[in-house]
């Protein structure tokens, strides 16, 4: 039998992508990213990145990686493991840690890695991990990697996590939830998390991709936020977000640590993060503590974003969060609203499936502090012009 051609198979699997509205192609930005950019010659506002305190461009941060690559050169050469951790690696994980008041820290390329790596070191064969159904994709990915048996309970709903607990039997059980959920903006319930696994001899795993640098009083997320860092033992960060760079860190105790340093099979094996991104990484943890008006701008931005939509007579629960998710349902809807808007100069993302369930693909809007007033003023305009003409 002749093997198929493969670009026919695939063609066809992209043609049915396309029919559900579901085919993706990035737009490619000519400089860098912030709350201003360009495509070609045309200058666009981006209402779409996490990068919450507008660290991404900030000089301070590229003079941080270009210091450390002249000091430590491009690569890192190999898994720390094999090849040995760069002095670097271990000042960042020292940062991380004293920055986020633990013991110990260890890097991750990604936090995609770090969540997979985390999930499957930890919970294994005979476990049971109760997951929020909102979770993310890396979180999902880890517990089936993991081999425990997985228990989802409805968004943010302590009594449905409740009636597991008392369901689900296991050797050890453990409960994962983001901090701040990354396409509804919401916060998870993090003190009544804790409570259920006091009493239910769980542990709790929290998640702070988009809440770490815009959370709590000095900006440490959810966990300092809701008063819980004591009672949660593994707390997962993200660098690429708020903090400005790329890859991430978990933070707990130096057991675990030390077990994940030995055990979590994406810091195994994979290339250690390049020197660049310690360094960088050093800094940002620095500015969120030099720059704490940056927050402020966020905050003041969020209220503005707020205070608009709610006049546009868009429905949002209130947020404490930088996310704005404007649910319009279907699939093409979302992509049309977010064409009308690009051809105001405003990009705004339609999230569609799988990235959210089925049938609440929106418009995910999301502020910075870099973001002026009037570039809020702007898009609410352009947002509210383009529902009364999609409608
Ligand atoms: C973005 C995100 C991740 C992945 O982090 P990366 O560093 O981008 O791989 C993990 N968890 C949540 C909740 C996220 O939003």
């Amino acid at each position: 039998m002749m093997t198929p051609p493969l670009n026919e198979i695939l063609e066809a699997r992209l043609g049915d992508l396309e029919r559900a509205g579901l085919r993706r192609a990035p737009v490619v930005l000519d400089g860098p990213t912030g709350p201003r950019v360009r495509i070609g010659q045309r200058e666009f506002l981006l209402f779409a990145s996490n990068d919450y305190l507008g660290l991404a461009a900030h000089p301070a941060l590229a003079a941080a990686g270009i210091k450390a690559i002249e000091a430590y050169g491009a690569g890192s050469g190999a898994s720390r493991l094999v090849s040995g951790s760069l002095r670097i690696h271990a000042e960042a994980e020292e940062s991380a840690a004293s920055f986020e008041r633990r013991e110990a820290a260890i890097l991750f390329p990604s936090g995609y890695q770090a969540n997979i790596g985390v999930l499957a070191a930890l919970a294994g064969e005979g476990d049971v991990i109760f997951s929020d159904a909102l979770n993310h994709a890396s979180i999902v990915d880890g517990c089936r990697l993991s081999r425990a048996k997985k228990a989802v309970y409805n968004h943010g709903n302590l009594n449905h996590l409740e009636d597991l607990l008392k369901r689900e039997a296991g050797k050890n059980r453990w409960i994962v939830t983001e901090a701040v959920f990354s396409m509804d903006g919401d916060v998870a319930p993090l003190g009544g998390i804790v409570d259920l696994a006091n009493r239910h001899g769980a542990f709790v795993i929290v998640d702070e991709a988009h809440a770490t640098g815009v959370l709590g009083p000095t900006g440490r997320g959810g966990l300092e936020d809701s008063g819980t860092a004591e009672a949660v033992g593994v707390q997962v960060a993200t660098l690429g977000k708020a903090l400005g760079c790329a890859g991430a860190y978990v933070t707990g105790s130096r057991r675990l640590i030390e077990f994940l340093r030995n055990r979590a099979r994406s810091f195994v094996f994979t290339t250690s993060v390049p020197p660049v991104l310690a360094g960088m990484a050093i800094e940002a943890f620095s500015l969120v503590d030099r720059e704490p008006e940056r927050r402020d701008r966020l905050g003041e931005n969020r209220r503005r974003m707020a205070e608009g939509l709610k006049r546009l007579g868009v429905a949002i629960p209130e947020r404490r969060s930088a996310i704005f998710p404007l649910v319009v349902g279907g699939n093409e809807r979302a992509v049309e609203l977010a064409g009308r808007m690009y051809e105001e100069g405003v990009l705004v993302p339609a999230i569609r499936p799988p990235t959210v369930p089925e049938g609440t693909a929106r418009l995910r809007l999301t502020v910075t502090a870099a973001h002026r007033a009037e570039d809020i003023d702007r898009v609410l305009n352009v947002l509210g012009r383009s529902l009364s003409g999609a409608a």
